[in-house]
C-alpha cells in the first residue's frame, strides 16, 4: 500500500493515516498487509512495517472515537500549528474574551500552568500579582509581570512603558558608543506579532558620556498614530 505525499520528510500523521488504510483494506480483501509506503514530494520512498505501529495508532484512534461520543469540557492552548488552523480566529476570540493568559506576549503553556495553579488565570491577575509562584524563577514572573503591566495598561489608555534595569553586557550595553548625531532604536512588541498590537520604541542618545540617558516618550505612540 502507498500513499504520496508532497512533503519531502515522513511524518507521524502519514503512517497514522496508513494504519487506518490498511485496516480498511483489511476488511475489504480479507488480508492485512505487512508494509505501507510513503512516497514523498521528491519522490523518495519511506516504508515501514504496519505491524510495528499498528497497536498504537488503533489506541490513539479508539481515543479519538471516546472523545467524540462523549466529549469533555475542552479549552484552546495555543500550539504550533495555530497559525495554519481554521479555528484560530474562534479560538483567538475566547483567548480575548476571557482575558487569557495566552494573550501575554511571550509567555509559554508552562508559565500559564505554573500560575493557574497558584489561582492567578487572567491577564489582569498577573498584572496585580506580586509573587511568588511555585517553581518558576523570579526573574521570569517579573517579566511576565511587567509585559502583562504594559498589556493592561495599553487596555485602557496609550501604551505606556517602564524603564528596565541596566544590566551590563545585555540590551544597550551591547551597542556601540553613542555620538550626539545618532539615535540608537529598538522595536519591541508589547502584544503577540501575528495580531500586530501596539509597538514601544526605546530610544538611545546622547554623546559618549551620556551613554546612560535613555529618551522614551516622543517614540511612544508613533506606530499608531502612522496607521
Ligand atoms: S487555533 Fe487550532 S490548533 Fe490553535 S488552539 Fe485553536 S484549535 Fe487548537
Amino acid at each position: 500500500m502507498a500513499d504520496t505525499k508532497l512533503k519531502r520528510k515522513p511524518a507521524p500523521g502519514h503512517v497514522l493515516q496508513l494504519v487506518l488504510y490498511s485496516d480498511l483494506v483489511t476488511q475489504i480483501q480479507d488480508l492485512a498487509p505487512e508494509y505501507a509506503h510513503v512516497v514523498l514530494g521528491n519522490r523518495e520512498r519511506f516504508s515501514f512495517r504496519l505491524a510495528e505501529y499498528a497497536a498504537y495508532a488503533r489506541g490513539a484512534r479508539e481515543r479519538l472515537e471516546k472523545f467524540v461520543i462523549d466529549p469533555p469540557t475542552t479549552r484552546p492552548i495555543p500550539c504550533s500549528t495555530c497559525d495554519l488552523c481554521r479555528w484560530r480566529e474562534h479560538c483567538s476570540g475566547i483567548w480575548r474574551e476571557e482575558d487569557s493568559l495566552f494573550e501575554v506576549a511571550g509567555i509559554t503553556k508552562v508559565q500559564v500552568a505554573k500560575l493557574e495553579a497558584e489561582g492567578i488565570s487572567t491577564l489582569q491577575a498577573l498584572s496585580e500579582f506580586g509573587g511568588p509562584v511555585r517553581h518558576m524563577a523570579t526573574e521570569t514572573l517579573g517579566k511576565l509581570n511587567a509585559q502583562s503591566r504594559l498589556q493592561q495598561d495599553r487596555k485602557s489608555g496609550s501604551p505606556s512603558y517602564e524603564l528596565r534595569t541596566r544590566q551590563p553586557g545585555k540590551g544597550f550595553d551591547l551597542l556601540p558608543r553613542p555620538i550626539a548625531v545618532i539615535c540608537f532604536m529598538t522595536l519591541r512588541e508589547t502584544h503577540t506579532t501575528k495580531r500586530m498590537g501596539p509597538m514601544a520604541w526605546n530610544t538611545c542618545t546622547g554623546s559618549g558620556t551620556e551613554r546612560n540617558s535613555l529618551h522614551f516618550g516622543p517614540m511612544i505612540g508613533w506606530r499608531k498614530d502612522r496607521r
